[in-house]
């Protein structure tokens, strides 16, 4: 994960929620909108708003959250029993409307090689039915460009694409820049909602057998400038997101303008490591 950001609660909230409905919205991602009984007072900040996601486990009759006060949930999360803990992951939020009290949570689709469904959240979302208990715990956002930022380059594989479609919607009217989004497939291409200086190049990953991420950086090598005075936003698989912030700072862009995060390692990755 990238460095903490001034935009991160200094006490997050645990919101306790129940899924509405799940769909599937493009052929690689599920969409499952939640809803809560105080999640109509979720301190939404647009942008990429991310949360630790919290899934009751499937012999479970009842979610057992960790109890803790400020930040530190993580000691009283790992203190839980591991036959009763719940499975953590990621999330950003896709969508959020307060008035209905509804937040969207997308989740990449991801396939082992057989073509099976893999990770657990995943696999969760695709089976997910009305009333199914989960639990959000706010992080805020990750995205912090300076205002005066002179253009903003944006890069991510399809778990940045809840994020970076957000980021769009979110972005000042005036905003110039870029954004290069890698996707499974042609079918995952979505409408944005950008301002009209965002370009949008869209990549679509031709061989299924290449890691996610690495198309997006190729594209995003190619780029041959970057304005020292821009802010740039890189996420995805782990190496897009340190590999895209080393040739964005080769191009003369400061580090402390760069705002990147691992959003999860490919397995490869992880055996070598
Ligand atoms: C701030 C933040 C925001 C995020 N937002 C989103 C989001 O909105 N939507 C989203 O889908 N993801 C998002 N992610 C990424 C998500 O947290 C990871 O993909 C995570 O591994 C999924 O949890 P899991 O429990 O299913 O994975 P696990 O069960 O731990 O993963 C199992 C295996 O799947 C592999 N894997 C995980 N993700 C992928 C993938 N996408 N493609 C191929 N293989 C994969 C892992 O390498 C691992 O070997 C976000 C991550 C961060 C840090």
């Amino acid at each position: 994960m990238a460095k903490v950001r001034r935009l991160t609660p200094q006490h997050p909230e645990m919101f306790r929620a129940r899924v509405v409905r799940s769909e599937r919205v493009s052929p690689s991602m599920q969409r499952v909108t939640v809803t809560g009984p105080r999640l109509g007072g979720f301190p939404w900040l647009g942008y990429d708003h991310w949360f630790r996601l919290f899934l009751q486990l499937p012999h479970q009759r009842e979610l057992r959250l960790p109890e803790f006060t400020g930040a530190q949930w993580w000691q009283p999360y790992l203190a839980i029993p591991q036959d009763e803990r719940p499975h953590c992951a990621n999330y950003s939020v896709a969508d959020y409307r307060r008035r209905t009290a509804e937040l969207d949570i997308d989740f990449v689709v991801h396939r082992g090689p057989t073509g099976e469904i893999e990770g657990r959240a995943a696999i969760w979302a695709c089976a997910a039915r009305p009333g199914d208990a989960l639990a959000l715990l706010d992080q805020g956002i990750l995205f912090d460009r300076p205002h005066d930022a002179s253009e903003v380059i944006v890069a991510a594989d399809e778990t940045g694409l809840p994020a970076t479609a957000s980021i769009l919607r979110s972005l000042p009217e005036d905003t110039v820049g870029r954004l290069i989004q890698e996707i499974p497939t042609d079918g995952d291409r979505r409408e944005l909602d950008a301002p009209a200086g965002m370009t949008v190049s869209w990549v679509v990953r031709r061989d299924s057998a290449s890691v996610p991420g690495a198309a997006a950086l190729r594209e995003l090598r190619r780029l041959a400038r970057a304005e020292a005075t821009g802010y740039a936003f890189v996420v995805g698989e782990s190496t897009l997101a340190t590999e895209g912030r080393r040739h964005l700072h080769r191009l003369g862009l400061p580090k402390e303008r760069i705002t990147f995060s691992g959003f999860w390692k490919h397995e490869a990755a992880v055996a070598a490591a």
